[in-house]
């Protein structure tokens, strides 16, 4: 995939399944970059709970460029959610806006794989004026209604929220399958 697609370019692919370590209860995968978040770690954490981690992503792509992750490795992507994750989803967005503006309003959504560069389930949340990269990156396309997804390999996490309570999963195309 193109280099600009990345949104943490410097680290490995970490698509093997066979990286999962199960330690009780917790969920990790050896060597995954957003299992391992952290102060310590260089991250800008600015929210920690029981389930969920926010921080600043390390390349923003608007003034305000955030990601909300589930603290463990519940499902790598956006297209391994079905209704059963819409809580999870909808605490992801509720943290996202207690931590942004509500004025503009902030623009979030997922990334679809292929083109997701941490195979850890993420939100990107975005306040203020994207950059030119960061409008290529995430665009955000839809219907009329905007609460089904266009084609391309972003979707908002309103889109998301929309398909799953429909019982479906999110996929490349329009709509969903
Ligand atoms: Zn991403
Ligand atoms: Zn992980």
């Amino acid at each position: 995939m193109p280099k600009f697609l990345s949104c943490l370019p410097t680290k490995r692919d970490l698509s093997d399944e066979s990286l999962l370590a199960e330690n009780g209860n917790t969920k990790v995968i050896k060597g995954c970059t957003f299992c391992d978040v952290s102060v310590e770690k260089g991250f800008g954490v600015i929210h920690e709970d029981d389930g969920l981690i926010a921080f600043h992503d390390r390349t923003p792509r608007a003034t305000i460029h955030l990601l909300i992750i589930p603290r463990l490795h519940e499902v790598s992507s956006v297209r391994q959610l079905t209704k059963a994750h819409l809580p999870l989803v909808r605490s992801m967005i509720n943290v996202a806006h207690s931590l942004v503006p509500e004025s503009p309003p902030p623009k979030m959504g997922f990334h679809i794989p292929p083109f997701s560069s941490v195979p850890h389930l993420h939100l990107h949340v975005f306040s203020g004026e994207h950059t030119f990269i960061g409008k290529l990156k995430y665009p955000i396309t839809g219907n009329r209604r905007q609460s089904e997804k266009g084609l391309g390999w972003f979707v908002t996490a309103e889109q998301v929220e929309h398909t799953l309570q429909n019982g479906r999963t999110v996929g490349l195309g329009r709509g969903s399958s």
